[in-house]
């Protein structure tokens, strides 16, 4: 035997997934066919910047988080919880009154946040934001539109901040996405203050593979799975490789590329990261555009951010550094260059005509679609010996793949007894 148990794919939750079967005294043997860990958690430096593959952050009040993962070490540089909400020429700043109580005059008179909708959304989102569990336990549940409008939110809040955040968080434009797991996300962003490591985001699948007892072998793609009677045997370019068990962490749209399940649904985003002329006024806060007469994005732009506010590591000094993500269509259409630029020159009210593209990812498997339905799932047995994990069997997040990671560890312990 090569180990006792091979794990396919160092995105997180394959990474979880052995540090908690090493911490239960297996010995374990992490393949990745990039030339790094981290899945689609990847940063690269780019002329002097920190650019991650696709705008994401790290929510510390994740209990995944907090349980598994060495905040303070990451250094994170947090952004503002809150919004800017841009509609043609007016500006306005909506903020956590608790965290941002500087704000709370510009968020109270800003005619977004009308009393109406203002009930609507504490009777929507006050029992989970009180208790997780009533959201993740609930038996009933519908999509994110169907439910906001049960709710009779319908006013500015909605149409100008709620949908276009959530679009954009989900990748997912058309609501369809489980309410209860919108509010736990919700619950987690007021709860807590997401931000970016001081080193990018690499640097949390980097910290989960640093304490690994065995380097993760990059390189090395898994080309096939052959359960034995004893054993299973792991196929790759240079050779066979044998363990009791394997897990199968290799995110949503690679499952059926070694198993026999059927590949989950993905939603797509892409970013667009710009080295910004002047220093742009926004401070660390997502700015929103309600534009579009009847509210929301007028253009292809769902959210952007100026990130060297929030993570001046992420910039040389004096350097602006600039994200925008715009929806992937199911075709795989997406927004090009021009309407980009046009509307971050009216997001930021200035000519972004010198502003230089560092880099544009397109990533059509964003996260797995989380439909109404039970929150919790599970890692799945497709054999006697191989379990799929990732985050489309938890929740389609970094706490849905550290969930995922830890469940299969202890599934796969229990199963070698
Ligand atoms: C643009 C973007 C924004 C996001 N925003 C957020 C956010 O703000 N907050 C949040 O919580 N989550 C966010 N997410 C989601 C989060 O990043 C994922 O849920 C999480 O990283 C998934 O981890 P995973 O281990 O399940 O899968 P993956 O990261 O996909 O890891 C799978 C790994 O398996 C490897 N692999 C595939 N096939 C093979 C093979 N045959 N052999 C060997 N290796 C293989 C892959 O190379 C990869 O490294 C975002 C994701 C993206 C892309």
């Amino acid at each position: 035997m090569d180990a006792d148990v091979i794990v396919i794919g160092a995105g997180i939750a394959g990474l979880q997934t052995a540090r908690r079967l090493e911490a239960g005294g297996r010995s374990v043997l992490v393949l990745e066919a990039e030339d790094a860990v981290g899945g689609r958690i990847r940063t690269d430096r780019v002329d002097g910047f920190l650019v991650d593959r696709g705008f994401q952050v790290l929510n510390p009040a994740y209990p995944a988080v907090r349980r598994w993962i060495d905040v303070p070490e990451l250094g994170i540089q947090r952004f503002g919880v809150g919004a800017i909400v841009r509609s043609g020429d007016r500006t306005t700043r909506l903020a956590h009154p608790a965290r941002h109580p500087q704000h709370l005059l510009s968020t109270v008179t800003s005619g977004i946040v009308a009393p109406r909708d203002a009930l609507a959304l504490a009777r929507w989102l006050g029992p989970t934001l009180l208790d997780a569990r009533v959201a993740s336990r609930a038996e009933h549940d519908e999509t994110l539109r169907a439910s906001l409008d049960r709710a009779g939110l319908t006013g500015p809040l909605r149409r100008d901040v709620l949908d276009t955040f959530l679009a954009g968080v989900l990748a997912d434009a058309d609501g369809a996405t489980s309410a209860n797991y919108a509010r736990l996300l919700l619950r987690a962003f007021a709860l807590g203050a997401p931000g970016l490591p001081r080193a990018g985001m690499q640097a949390l699948p980097e910290q989960l593979a640093a304490g690994l007892a065995a380097p993760v072998r990059l390189g090395t793609a898994a080309r096939e799975l052959r359960e034995r009677t004893d054993a299973v045997e792991v196929v790759t370019d240079t050779g066979r490789l044998r363990a009791r068990a394997a897990v199968v962490a290799v995110g949503p749209q690679h499952v059926g590329d070694l198993t026999s399940l059927p590949t989950p649904e993905t939603h797509g985003l892409t970013t667009w990261w710009f080295r910004a002329t002047g220093r742009p006024r926004t401070g660390p806060f997502l700015v929103l555009d309600a534009s579009r007469p009847g509210g929301g994005p007028a253009g292809p732009v769902q959210h952007t951010a100026a990130i060297s506010e929030a993570a001046p590591s992420y910039a040389p000094a004096g350097r602006a550094l600039v994200e925008a993500t715009t929806l992937l269509d199911r075709s795989g259409e997406h927004a090009g260059e021009e309407d980009v630029r046009r509307d971050l020159a009216r997001l930021y009210g200035t000519s972004t005509r010198r502003w230089e593209v560092l880099a544009h990812h397109v990533l059509p498997h964003t996260t797995p679609a989380q439909p109404p339905g039970p929150i919790a799932r599970e890692p799945a047995w497709t054999g006697e010996r191989t379990l799929v994990t990732g985050d489309h069997r938890a929740t389609a997040s970094i706490q849905g793949a550290l969930v995922a990671g830890s469940q299969a560890a202890r599934a796969v312990a229990r199963a070698l007894g």
